[in-house]
């Protein structure tokens, strides 16, 4: 019998239990054991969850799920809830630009698969986490920049927009005056949308979309929309989603960090927590001046995630409820 079926079959007639409750004794817990015991116990599927504070995101996502959507259309879906509205300065439309005041914006997708896409520095097309998608599932690349990216977008019949808000010129100009790079910790970075999502047989997606740091240089490209740094998805392991100074993530490869933590036996809490202390412990690290945020999710629906400063937190939405939780931190003593 398939996995999946078994599990169903599980699920349905009581034997998840039973089952289970052998399998959690053995000391070797492989995917499928995993799996069973989310279904013994009783994790409430679907569920979604988001970098920061994202109610109106997770739900849509979450909707989505339930009405028999796909994992990829509950993500899209999710995503371009925050890429649309204006008022969050650090995802699509409304997006902090970069010095010269171009807003780009980088995204990836992620599939139960492997299969992934993404779009790279892409200016003047509001839905960056589309544009992505459509790159995994209808070209032979995983990721487009640029021109290239935006030329692409059009051809499947997006429009170009004008990204960069009167809000966002505004505080362009200002910050222009002494044109001073640096980062602000919780500010510039807030919202940047990572979101990993389980549907009701307990498969796994993910996907990340953001414009990135404020002011940054122009063609600068951080961790979100690189595979592995901002985003990892294994289906028969987990998934992590990464936010915050991208830099320090590619040099740590982060997601793919959490996710093979948890394939290596840790729950997604101490795998977010052990990312971010490699980041911390690196020779001259400057943990200080910059935050990381990691979030994770594993095979058996348990979530985690951790940061390096004090107020990232995450969105969860499951049985139909929303959850803003701030996550625990590693500089507690400069709180
Ligand atoms: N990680 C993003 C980047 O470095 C920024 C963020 O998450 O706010 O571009």
């Amino acid at each position: 019998m398939k996995r999946r079926n078994f599990i169903k079959n599980a699920s349905l007639t009581g034997i998840g239990l039973a089952v289970t409750t052998n399998l959690t004794s053995c000391s070797e817990k492989t995917p499928e054991t995993n799996n069973i015991i989310a279904v013994a116990n009783k994790v409430s599927l679907p569920l979604v969850i988001a970098t920061w504070n994202v109610p109106n995101a997770t739900k849509k996502a979450w909707e989505v799920l339930q009405t028999e959507g796909s994992l990829l259309d509950a993500l899209e879906q999710g995503c371009m809830v925050e890429e649309a509205d204006i008022k969050n300065q650090s995802v699509g439309k409304g997006g902090r630009p970069d010095r010269d005041g171009n807003v780009t914006l980088d995204a990836c997708i992620m599939n139960t698969k492997g299969d992934c896409g993404a779009v790279v520095a892409m200016q003047n097309i509001t839905h960056a986490i589309s544009v992505a998608r459509k790159v995994m599932e209808e070209t032979p690349h995983v990721m487009l920049a640029g021109k290239g990216a935006e030329n692409f977008a059009v051809s499947k019949g997006m429009k170009r927009e004008n990204l960069l808000t009167e809000a966002s010129k505004k505080e362009w100009e200002e910050w222009l005056v002494k044109a001073a790079y640096k980062p602000i910790i919780n500010i510039e970075n807030h919202d940047t949308i990572g979101m990993l999502a389980i549907d009701k047989n307990g498969d796994i997606s993910g996907a990340c979309t953001t414009s990135g740091l404020a002011y940054k240089m122009s063609g600068r490209v951080g961790d979100s929309p690189i595979i592995g740094s901002g985003l990892f998805v294994d289906n028969e392991i987990g998934a992590a989603v990464a936010t915050g100074m991208g830099e320090e993530v590619v040099k740590t490869v982060g997601s793919f960090l959490v996710v093979e933590l948890m394939r290596q036996g840790k729950s997604p809490q101490e795998a977010c927590e052990e990312a971010i202390k490699r980041i911390v412990n690196k020779p001259d690290s400057n943990h200080e001046n910059f935050q990381v945020g990691y979030i994770a999710v594993n095979k058996n629906g348990e979530t985690g995630s951790y940061s390096i400063h004090k107020d990232f937190s995450m969105t969860k939405y499951q049985n139909g409820k929303n959850e803003n939780k701030q996550s625990d931190y590693y500089l507690k003593q400069s709180s």
